[in-house]
């Protein structure tokens, strides 16, 4: 069928517009939707069939290792190499499933209330692995104001920021984790002093898969799909996301939750109104 990934010109009219016309075209788009939603579909099943075996591949190969079970260095190797490789599939398609998951969800959001301080607090200790000391981590919380979301996925956007920031930033720089109450606003922020981005990547950053370098990013253990997760997530809480980053100065990453998803403690009300 020719036509079946194409949309269907429905009608083309001239209508007033002011003291003008204007031309109005209207499409069926039912198709496209159509083939979105087997895309989406697809990816996931696709995902979720792959995980198996390659939670298989990857045990055998780490008691391979472990095990000291290869007599030579150069299979070693070799053996290391596979296994980093399955371990990188395997993250790819833990990202592509959790993507799914997102778009599929709909409008649904199973809300509670999250300590976002609290949250912050298990993220740092996390970042602090990552980084193995490599930067200098610290924590700018002003507040304890809660916010009405979902758990987990707040975690897997903010986690996914903190990580980028970490990976994406040299040796002896600065990260800072935020989180304040800004007229009635709840902030959550990442500051990094890494290398930056160019102005003309920025409106780019979240579609899947775009990297400014794939290289680096595959080095660093990305999987290219981290910032769509976190758009997601983002959209999912009427929330926005604000990227500045200057190229070898550093970036911030910040995510506006709005006013009704904030909760302020005594404590938070009173360092809103100062
Ligand atoms: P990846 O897994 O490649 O990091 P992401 O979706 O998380 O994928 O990010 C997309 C791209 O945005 C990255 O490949 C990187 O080029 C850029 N990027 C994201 N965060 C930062 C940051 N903190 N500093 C510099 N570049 C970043």
């Amino acid at each position: 069928d020719q036509t079946r990934f194409r949309d269907v010109l429905l009608s083309i009219q001239i209508v007033p517009y002011g003291d003008k016309e204007k031309l109005l075209i209207s499409r069926d788009i039912t198709r496209f939707e159509k083939l979105e939603i087997m895309r989406r579909d697809f990816v996931a099943n696709v995902s979720h069939e792959l995980r198996t075996p390659l939670t298989v591949i990857g045990g055998f190969l780490e008691t391979l290792l472990e095990e000291n079970k290869v007599p030579g260095e150069e299979e070693k190797n070799a053996l290391q190499l596979m296994f980093d490789q399955a371990v990188r599939m395997r993250r790819l398609v833990e990202d592509l499933l959790a993507l799914s998951r997102l778009e599929n969800a709909g409008n649904d959001l199973v809300e509670e209330k999250v300590e976002v301080a609290k949250l912050l607090q298990e993220l740092y200790q996390e970042a602090q692995s990552l980084s193995a000391g490599r930067h200098t981590i610290s924590l700018d919380l002003d507040n304890q104001a809660m916010l009405l979301g979902n758990e987990e996925e707040l975690c897997s956007a903010f986690e996914n920021l903190i990580s980028n920031a970490v990976r994406y930033t040299p040796a002896d720089g600065t990260i800072v984790l935020g989180w304040k109450v800004k007229n009635g606003k709840g902030i959550f922020s990442v500051r990094d002093s890494g290398i930056g981005i160019s102005a003309n990547h920025i409106s780019r950053l979240t579609e899947r898969f775009y990297r400014v370098d794939r290289s680096r990013s595959r080095d660093t253990g990305g999987t290219g799909l981290g910032l769509a997760i976190v758009k997601h997530v983002v959209n999912r809480h009427q929330a926005n996301m604000g990227i500045t980053s200057q190229l070898g100065t550093g970036s911030i990453f910040e995510i506006r939750f709005p006013e009704n998803r904030v909760f302020l403690t005594e404590q938070a009300a009173q360092a809103d109104s100062t």
